[in-house]
């Protein structure tokens, strides 16, 4: 089936009681026990379980490809609870190119609780080789990477872990279900910030976990999300759930703008690179166009002229906002080595584009105007 079908109708029913086509959301934290104990409605407690996280955890499960889901509070909520599935002692092998929000997690708290955490660059697949020790059980990583756009190969990383016995781990958070399917490319676990595409109007946080097989990791995941208690409101859920239906809708189109917008900044005088996978000159456009249905609606280019003119581009933009983030309707403009706590090695050139679904001619007219302001 379609993902577009799979969008609209996974785990998505009128109501049986009511007919209503929109799904209520079911605040009870508590649920009804038969006179022999039993509960006849399936329910139990609000954080073991719950109709809207049901629903949304099913439908992400369908999108993925996968045989089961968990929603959580927050991406890293999610990617959290993986790594916990784990054991102290074991090894992971973690690409440099990741969210620095996970790199964090992953130094100031899971390398305490015992995790042997290795970085590396996963663009040398072989060097990755070299460092799998018997006692590695997990690769991880994420492609295109934020905010420099690189790619890896998925497939060939999924065979480099399953050669050794380790299994991987793909934050699929900005190419969506809808362009990369890391599960079909051989991945055994996809993660998400919900808080992007899914939700895809700024408006609410959450984090998935998608697998291939509901086996015992999966279980260890599972117990992560209901005993460190880390899940999805009712509310929350039923926002994303929402949102999954115009997922396909909203990536293309965000896609689209984005390929029309790398275009133009490319031949721009005031623009030295631009970073898109869907450019032919990028160094990982042939793994993109393998690995993806589209190239994904983020991009960031350096402005000539170093930080003050980035800054002054930053600032004269009207459609797109100043602001950190992603995957919403809205397209936002960030100045990323400006942000606290970031990577040093940042261009200080840089700006990072998440690109909304406004028309693409008005996003360029837009960009004209705030590269023409800044170099007078
Ligand atoms: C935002 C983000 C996260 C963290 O998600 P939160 O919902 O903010 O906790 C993880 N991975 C990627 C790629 C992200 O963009």
């Amino acid at each position: 089936m379609k993902i577009d079908t799979l969008a609209v109708h996974a785990a998505h029913e009128p109501d049986p009681h009511t007919g209503a086509i929109a799904e209520g959301i079911t605040l009870s934290t508590t649920y009804l026990r038969a006179a022999d104990g039993s509960y006849p409605g399936g329910y139990v407690y609000g954080r073991s379980d719950n109709p809207n996280r049901a629903h949304l955890e099913a439908a992400l499960a369908a999108l993925e490809g996968g045989a089961a889901a968990a929603a959580f509070s927050s991406g890293l909520a999610a990617i959290h609870a993986v790594f916990q599935a784990l054991a102290p002692g074991d090894h992971v092998l973690v690409s440099t190119d990741i969210y620095h929000g996970t790199r964090a997690l992953l130094q100031e708290l899971l390398a305490r609780w015992g995790l042997d955490v290795d970085f590396m660059a996963f663009d040398d697949l072989e060097a990755v080789g070299q460092a799998i020790r018997p006692e590695t059980r997990l690769l991880y990583l994420e492609s295109p990477t934020n905010p420099m756009l690189k790619l890896i190969d998925i497939a060939a990383a999924a065979e480099l872990a399953h050669s050794s016995g380790a299994r991987l781990a793909v934050d699929n958070t900005l190419a969506t279900p809808v362009l990369q399917q890391p599960l079909a490319l051989g991945a055994d676990i996809v993660l998400h910030s919900s808080t992007k595409y899914f939700g895809g109007h700024s408006d609410v946080t959450g984090g998935a976990v998608i697998v291939k097989q509901e086996d015992d990791f999966f279980a260890r995941v599972r117990l992560g999300q209901t005993l460190a208690g880390g899940v999805a409101s009712p509310f929350d859920c039923w926002l994303i759930r929402r949102g999954l239906a115009t997922l396909p809708l909203r990536v293309r189109a965000q896609a689209a703008n984005a390929m029309r917008l790398a275009g133009f900044l490319e031949s721009h005088p005031a623009v030295s690179q631009v970073h898109y996978p869907g450019l032919k000159e990028h160094p990982g456009h042939e793994v993109a166009a393998r690995q993806m249905s589209a190239f994904g609606a983020m991009l960031s280019f350096q402005v000539r002229g170093g930080e003050a003119a980035a800054r002054r581009v930053a600032a004269e933009t009207k459609l797109f906002t100043q602001a950190t983030s992603l995957g919403g309707v809205e397209s936002l403009i960030e100045h990323r080595a400006s942000i606290e706590g970031e990577d040093p090695d940042m261009p200080d050139d840089l700006l990072r584009v998440s690109v909304g679904i406004e028309g693409g001619e008005d996003l360029v007219a837009d960009m004209e105007g705030a590269l023409g302001a800044s170099a007078k």
